[in-house]
């Protein structure tokens, strides 16, 4: 099994008239484990194609009720075509489960670099937010919101292209992980306190994304649920004085960790802030 996928000779992989099952497939080493699902590297036999192949087992969905929902947003993502969106080339089932194939992302979670890391540099942050900014209007457009847009579900290709991942289901299994493990910390104030929302809920996550690409920690971190939330519903907003972060990463961060939503910077504005305009690569590529 190659490292780096082929060159892509996609065609039978985009074809969704085709049926796939398990036998078209070399299954290779595992990639991660989810709630719901294990990832492995795979290889479509006949055109040597490297992909991630994620199993889901029926049991677990139809025990949380989530079949119809992991259709639907299976339907959905399978639509879905810009580059820091990772593809969902198809899908087949056999008795006990149901296989995705995905687009691999060589480079593997964002979370774990960041984690490496401490935090990212500037550049880095900026090219990130610019690419996740650019894939939420894509979707905004489609009318695919919530995006379970935390560092673990962001992945990045072999170029270091970021690639949001673990798609649309996560509409549900996100209130169910949320109560059952729960980090409250990537949700805005009117998910928090159950209100309705709308889009603009990814424009405040992306603001926290940003904070923690910068200084390593989400903004509103605590010792409990009860205090994470009586922070975010605060908006109890610091910046460290380590690590030196600029004025204007600051007043990005504070134009979209606002509590109206309707007052947060919109996706347009976002990649015309100077900070974005100064410092993201125009071809959404850092190095490592
Ligand atoms: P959910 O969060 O909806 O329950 P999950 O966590 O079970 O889903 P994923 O987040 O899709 O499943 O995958 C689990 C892990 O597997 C990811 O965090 C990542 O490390 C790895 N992984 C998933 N998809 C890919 C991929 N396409 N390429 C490389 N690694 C992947
Ligand atoms: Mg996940």
């Amino acid at each position: 099994m190659t490292a780096h996928p082929p060159k892509p000779t996609k065609q039978s992989l985009r074809s969704s008239k085709r049926q796939w099952s398990i036998s078209d497939f070399d299954i290779g080493k595992p990639l991660g484990k989810g709630k719901f699902g294990r990832v492995y590297l795979a290889r479509e036999i006949k055109s040597n194609y490297i992909i991630a192949l994620k199993v889901i087992f029926k049991e677990q969905i139809e025990k949380y009720r989530l079949h119809h929902q992991l259709r639907r947003e299976m339907e959905i993502q399978t639509g879905l075509r810009h580059p820091n969106v990772l593809r969902l080339y198809g899908w087949f089932h056999d008795a006990e489960r149901i296989f995705l194939i995905l687009e691999y992302a060589h480079g593997g979670e964002l979370y774990r670099q960041l984690r490496k890391l401490g935090h990212l540099s500037e550049r880095q942050a900026a090219t990130y937010i610019a690419s996740l900014t650019q894939a939420l209007a894509y979707c905004h457009e489609k009318d695919v919101i919530h995006r379970d847009i935390k560092p673990e579900n962001l992945l990045l290709d072999h170029e270091g292209r970021l690639k949001i991942a673990d798609f649309g289901w996560s509409v549900q299994s996100r209130s169910k992980r949320h109560t059952m493990c729960g980090t409250l910390d990537y949700l805005a104030p009117e998910m928090v306190e159950n209100k309705a929302h709308d889009y603009a809920v990814d424009n405040w996550t992306l603001g926290v994304l940003c904070y923690e690409f910068l200084y390593g920690v989400p903004p509103f971190e605590a010792e409990s649920q009860k205090d994470t939330f009586r922070r975010i519903m605060k908006v109890d907003l610091s910046f460290p004085s380590t690590p030196d972060v600029s004025a204007e990463a600051k007043n990005l961060i504070t134009r979209l960790l606002v509590k109206d939503s309707s007052k947060r910077l919109s996706l347009p504005k976002i990649l015309e802030h100077p900070w974005i305009v100064k410092n993201a690569d125009p071809m959404g590529i850092c190095p490592k």
